[in-house]
């Protein structure tokens, strides 16, 4: 792991902040930097794990002990209430928890509204029409504008974090669903500008516009961006209002089709067999690789490690850090995909139920798996998602492409000594680690 540097801390939520600007060393209230940076942790892991919440509640779906959570939570991030870093520590690692409940009950009501995804081929490039572009993750918002433009010629792209929408019975039967477009979130700029569509932010990972497509940009949902129409609730007849008055896109069939779509249902059917092909040797590890992407330079990492990994191995992945390399033929071994997308960041909690059925079938712990796991992080629900990781105890894990900076050195090794958690190098470095375990 790496030194932290920087401020010690930075603390200016009441009006006896150090020279009325910032308690930078140690809180005027004797708030000491560990705990300063505990309560920040929590407060990130708390609003992630809302945002799963909120997606849960748009369909319809609540949870009163992770309500009672996050209210615990956020107090105990006030002034003057908890300086204790041993609880703190402690109440980030029940938000890992907490976090997995919400990732669960989130599963529940996709599942049942949507049906439980299927792996399925998503094209890229475009069709002759008309278009709108959806980005973020909201599949409600999504399934309310394929009704909407059901019958009108219009098409419908996923960006992103949409793609996996494309498995799911309930959104694949759209016919107008035609494709995915670019890449990660940080690619919308120069997307949104390159195809003449309207386009549709329904969550976070929205970025302030360029001038030349922000007259056919609308925002829905949580997502405000400045100069861009917002529309509450879920009537969309603006957005395609604005489709309809856009030129049409050519037949432009992209180079790669993706396939998303693996359900726990889907690969725990292929258990047996995944069971029998460890024994025999033909695989030798399964590597959970994903997580948010963001454009650090250290980012291109997470290709080269899916590019190096021998063919005896097996590739799990989830969230938009997939686009670093879900275009890579990785093929089969015997039938099974060495390329497996779970779907989105909150699919997290299907890779965990796999792992668990696996370990299961073999009688030993998750630990004891022949499993890696290797992180991207970028924003708040991957934080959420760590602690839901260091929750269950799982050890051994990397992440990158950097260490948190609201960690200081005092977390970080807590983290290390109890959990072995090492923070990605160079792919050759790693691998001889990773394949070592
Ligand atoms: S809560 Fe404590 S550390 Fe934060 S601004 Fe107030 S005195 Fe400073
Ligand atoms: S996986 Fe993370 S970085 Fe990627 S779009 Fe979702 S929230 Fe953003």
């Amino acid at each position: 792991m790496v030194e932290q540097n920087g401020l010690e801390m930075f603390c200016y939520q009441c009006s006896q902040t150090a020279r009325g600007t910032g308690c930078t060393v140690r809180g005027v209230c004797g708030k000491v930097p560990t705990v300063a940076r505990l309560i920040d942790n929590l407060f990130f892991a708390a609003k992630g794990m809302c945002a799963y919440l909120y997606h849960a509640r748009e369909l319809g779906y609540n949870d009163e002990e992770v309500n009672d959570y996050v209210r615990r939570a956020l107090y105990a991030t006030f002034t003057n209430v908890n300086f204790d870093p041993d609880d703190l520590f402690n109440m980030a690692l029940e938000a890992g928890k907490m976090n997995i409940k919400t990732m669960a009950l989130l599963k529940k009501a996709h599942i049942e509204k949507y049906g439980e995804p299927q792996p399925t081929k998503v094209k890229t490039g475009t069709v002759k029409g008309r278009g709108i572009l959806v980005t973020g993750h909201s599949l409600k918002c999504l399934e309310e504008l394929l009704k909407q433009t059901e019958g009108t010629g219009i098409n419908i792209y996923t960006h992103s974090e949409m793609l996996p929408a494309h498995g799911y019975p309930g959104l694949k039967k759209y016919r107008h669903l035609v494709g995915n477009l670019g890449k990660a979130w940080f690619d919308q700029k120069q997307l949104f500008s390159k195809y003449p569509v309207a386009i549709l932010a329904t969550t976070n990972c929205a970025l302030i516009p360029k001038d030349d497509y922000k007259d056919r940009m609308f925002t829905t949902g949580p997502v405000r961006l400045p100069g861009v129409q917002h529309i509450e609730g879920y009537d969309y007849s603006l957005v395609v209002k604005k489709a309809k008055s856009l030129p049409e896109l050519p037949d432009a069939p992209g180079d790669v089709t993706l396939t998303t779509g693996f359900s726990r249902s889907v690969v725990l059917s292929l258990a047996d067999k995944i069971v029998e092909l460890v024994r025999k040797g033909k695989i030798r590890r399964f590597f959970v690789v994903g997580g948010c992407d963001s454009p650090h330079k250290n980012a291109p990492y997470y290709r080269e490690l899916v590019e190096k990994l021998p063919k005896d191995t097996v590739v799990l992945t989830l969230a938009c850090g997939k686009y670093r390399f879900n275009d890579l033929g990785l093929g089969d071994i015997d039938g099974i995909p060495r390329l497996i997308d779970l779907g989105q960041c909150n699919d997290a909690i299907v890779a965990l139920e796999i792992a668990q059925a696996l370990a299961d079938a073999f009688g030993v712990s998750v630990n004891e798996l022949p499993l890696s796991i290797v992180l991207s992080w970028m924003e708040q629900k991957a934080v959420a998602i760590f602690w839901s990781l260091l929750s269950l105890g799982l050890k051994n894990m990397f992440i990158g492409p950097i260490v948190p900076a609201f960690f200081n050195n005092e977390i970080t090794n807590r983290i290390v000594e109890s959990y072995n958690l090492r923070l990605i190098s160079s792919v050759d470095e790693d691998l001889k680690i990773l394949l070592k375990w």
